[in-house]
């Protein structure tokens, strides 16, 4: 059996080269299904392994690395790829005591070409594009993704069109879309909005439609956890904890994992933690009912990557935290932004959605469900440069209602050495080093 398209709900299946978004009998959201009995017999860590290293494309590509497990069907020569992937995995022991675990791994996808963890999804995404011939693409997005869209279209030579929401884009991320040269349209609506006009675009114009309901893009995001368990010389963790929007990252999280362990590659499922931020936490409130309740929200929150009331790949987000016994935690924009602020004085730095990620873990050690001695990999999803005026506004306490708590506020000097010197020797350490 080769890789098909399958409806996650009703199984119906359908030919990898269909050009098709959602099940055509009942609606359902579509899997690339592998044939993982084939794939069992021919990839092992080795495979991977051997390729750690290597200059040649695409197994230079964090993603393409794993080939066999994202699109086996592909020539090399088909693949669009900047490259991405092969991101840190940084061994950070004060964070871990902040948050009071002996042992976390902080996986930085801001070190992705375009600064986000979204390219490893849309190489796979434009990759399929080309396969269909299409010369179109086109998302809505709270900004990586467009960003990311913009770069690799133009990589590709496609057109990209994205539409954005008419406030609260972060400036790094719109600068982007518009370097890159993508026809980018505001458009008077919020994200959840604008993805639904970009379904209609797609249903009725010849553009193929790289929003994360593309299952293409999942299955390379797939890697992130392939590349974080070979960084962990194949240890499974006790905890993955992801921040959730859209709900694909967790997804696809959910379908590596599983795939990971039907394939022998680990041993154990670690458990998946989706953190939210409290003013859009849609999947949040559906687990307190255990996913009997689910209800869209109107989202607000300063971390905009994950300002999102109705994420399209819920029913993938549930599936993954059954296959992993998986948790659902949320946070404020104040955790947020002062998990932020820690991870950027190790001199890492993310984007605020990033933040989630290590506030969550926090919560989640001090309501008991992560065990001190259990270790944890916390994904930071975007670069530090992606929302500067949030980092600025924090530092100078000009968020309302945010109150910064390692602030790191910038002094005045004459231009003078006495006037600097005096600085220097006065309390000039202003930020708290854990
Ligand atoms: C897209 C994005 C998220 C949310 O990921 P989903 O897959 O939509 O849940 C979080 N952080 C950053 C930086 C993002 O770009
Ligand atoms: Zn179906």
């Amino acid at each position: 059996m080769d890789s098909i398209l399958q409806c996650m709900r009703c199984r119906k299946t359908y030919p990898i080269d269909q050009v098709i978004y959602a099940c055509e009998s009942c609606g359902g959201l579509l899997d690339v299904a592998h044939d993982l009995d084939a794939l069992k017999r021919t990839v092992t860590r080795a495979t991977f392994d051997s390729r750690l290293g290597t200059l040649d494309a695409p197994y230079n590509s964090g993603v393409w690395r794993y080939k066999e497990l994202i699109a086996p069907y592909l020539r090399d020569d088909q693949i669009i790829s900047r490259p991405e992937g092969n991101t840190n995995l940084y061994n950070v022991p004060k964070l871990a005591k902040w948050a009071g675990v002996e042992r976390l791994y902080l996986k930085h996808e801001g070190e992705n070409p375009t600064g986000s963890f979204k390219d490893r999804g849309m190489t796979g995404g434009v990759t399929q594009a080309r396969l269909l011939g299409m010369t179109r693409v086109a998302c809505a997005s709270t900004g990586n993704t467009s960003a990311s869209l913009a770069a690799y279209a133009a990589w590709s030579g496609m057109q990209g069109i994205v539409l954005m929401q008419n406030k609260q884009i972060a400036q790094g991320k719109l600068s982007q879309s518009i370097a890159y040269g993508a026809t980018c349209i505001r458009v008077d609506g919020d994200f959840d909005k604008n993805l639904e006009l970009v379904k209609e675009l797609s249903a009725t114009a010849d553009i193929y439609m790289l929003n994360s309901i593309n299952p293409f893009r999942l299955e390379g995001q797939k890697s992130i956890m392939f590349e974080a368990v070979q960084q962990l010389r194949w240890n499974a963790p006790d905890w993955i904890v992801v921040p959730g929007g859209n709900l694909g990252n967790s997804s696809s999280f959910g379908k590596a994992l599983w795939e990971m362990r039907e394939l022998g590659l680990i041993d154990r499922l670690p458990r998946l933690a989706i953190i939210q931020a409290e003013g859009a936490n849609p999947l949040y409130r559906a687990y307190l009912t255990e996913f009997e309740d689910y209800q869209p929200v109107h989202a607000e929150t300063i971390a905009t990557a994950i300002k999102i009331g109705n994420p399209v790949n819920y029913p993938k987000a549930v599936r993954a935290l059954e296959w992993t016994s998986g948790v659902v935690e949320q946070v404020t924009d104040q955790q947020t932004m002062e998990a932020k602020a820690l991870i950027d004085a190790q001199g890492i730095g993310c984007e605020p959605a990033s933040g989630c990620t290590l506030a969550g873990i926090k919560k989640l050690v001090e309501g008991g469900i992560i065990a001190p001695n259990e270790t944890v990999v916390g994904l930071l999803t975007g670069h530090v440069l992606k929302d500067p005026d949030v980092t600025i506004a924090y530092h100078e306490d000009a968020i309302p209602d945010i109150h910064p708590v390692h602030p790191n506020r910038i002094f005045t000097a004459d231009a003078s050495i006495g006037s600097i010197v005096a600085i220097l020797n006065g309390d000039a350490n202003s930020v708290t080093h854990l």
